[in-house]
């Protein structure tokens, strides 16, 4: 039995360490319309104001690029990857140079630069590439010139000179990974919602704002369902160091901290948070070796998370997004398959589960009593998942939120 793997690292070249560097990034609904666009340049003029060398990643406006994703499927039922990222990596430069247009009217200096002109360089899988460098001469430049440095998301150059995109959500990880390079001690995530919260509030309307999160336990919540942060971006961060504060771009309110575990996060509360995910696609796979089918995935990059191994059959379990290029690489190996598309995921994390006991144990039994049967267990040594029947999920996020006490104000960490 394991758990989520993650991916290996780009080798960042270890930056100077550049305290006066900030950069900050904004989500979709953050630049959804022109007032928001002069909204977030006032913000990142007053941010150059206090003294900071400033670099902003800017996500596309609103739904671009789902719209761009509806046109291409439009006009073709598959449309070439390569041109697909040619598409919908517009949507971030549209962004970028109309944030530099407002900033140039607020007096001051800005420059927008694509993912390429910024020196992201990345492998050459289109639609979920992977950075393994940045190159940024050009950002110092134009940063010794005092100008606002606007740096289009989500997308970069591949080492085979085409444009290529980091996947959905792939602005963190564009921000992460500059702040990385540029030694910026801390990345600001900017979104729409007010932090990382110990449940979705929507579904759980007590759930708290979290003050501090390690990096173990936002790379558990980011892949198992929150969708606050790209999974990636996490891993680029705790791997060079990367502090990153996740807030709300409609107030100057403190968000949530993902940094270095410390005690008082051990100390305080057993578990962190409930994330969930709706859907999940569940694989039963025989006649072939755990080796031979988990290399054909990660060859077509299909993001395995869970992997159950008991005798010859092989159960994993992969996001829906995923299906057709899963459903390619089980065809190409000939192996008999079937897949449930009926279940989703509940998952209790938190590195207070290290030292204390009895955590799987009373999430079944919360679980058990709400009449929900767990279909697969995983666990990682600050996680335990379940797969559950879809319509349960809801419910179950509900009643483990609260037999963790999860709401009560205390759950909160109080620290900075
Ligand atoms: N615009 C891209 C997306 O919707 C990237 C991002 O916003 O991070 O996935
Ligand atoms: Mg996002």
């Amino acid at each position: 039995m394991t758990t989520a793997q993650f991916e290996p690292l780009p080798d960042l070249a270890a930056a100077e360490p550049s305290t006066g560097t900030l950069v900050m990034k904004f989500g979709g609904t953050s630049v959804a319309d022109p007032e928001k666009i002069t909204g977030v340049a006032r913000r990142l003029v007053e941010a150059q104001a206090g003294g900071n060398r400033v670099v902003a990643v800017l996500s596309a406006m609103g739904h671009t690029t789902d719209d761009l994703v509806r046109l291409a499927y439009e006009v073709s039922p598959r449309p070439k990857p390569r041109e697909l990222d040619m598409l919908i990596s517009v949507g971030e430069r549209i962004s970028c140079a109309l944030a530099a247009m407002a900033i140039h009217d607020l007096g001051a200096e800005a420059i927008s630069l694509t993912g390429s002109q910024a020196g992201i360089v990345t492998d050459t899988v289109h639609g979920r590439a992977k950075i393994v460098d940045v190159r940024a001469r050009r950002i110092h430049e134009a940063l010794d010139q005092d100008r606002i440095v606007l740096v289009a998301g989500f997308q970069g150059v591949s080492t085979d000179f085409d444009i290529t995109t980091l996947g959905r959500g792939g602005s963190d990880t564009t921000a992460v990974a500059l702040a990385a390079a540029l030694g910026a001690g801390v990345c600001e995530i900017y979104t729409d919602v007010e932090g990382v919260f110990t449940a979705d509030p929507r579904l759980v309307p007590t759930a708290q704002k979290l003050h501090a999160v390690s990096y173990e336990e936002m790379l558990e919540m980011a892949a198992s369902g929150a969708k606050v942060l790209q999974v990636r971006s996490v891993e680029i961060a705790r791997s060079h160091d990367v502090k990153l504060h996740v807030r709300p771009s409609f107030s100057s309110a403190d968000g949530t901290w993902v940094r270095e575990e410390d005690d008082r996060m051990l100390e305080k509360a057993l578990i962190s948070g409930v994330t969930h995910t709706r859907e999940e696609t569940l694989y039963r796979v025989t006649g072939t070796t755990a080796s031979q089918l988990f290399a054909a995935l990660a060859g077509a990059s299909v993001n395995v998370d869970t992997i159950v191994q008991t005798g010859p059959e092989i159960v994993f379990s992969a996001p829906v997004d995923d299906r057709d290029a899963t459903t390619d690489v089980l065809d190409g190996l000939g192996v008999e398959w079937s897949a449930r598309d009926d279940l989703g995921k509940v998952s209790v994390i938190g590195a207070g589960m290290k030292s204390h006991p009895g955590v799987a144990a009373k999430a079944f039994a919360v679980l058990a009593e709400a009449g929900i049967e767990p279909e697969v267990v995983t666990t990682s040594p600050i996680k335990i998942a379940c797969h559950i029947p879809s319509d349960d999920v809801d419910t179950a996020v509900v009643v483990l939120h609260k037999a963790f006490e999860l709401d009560a104000p205390e759950a909160e960490r109080a620290h900075a």
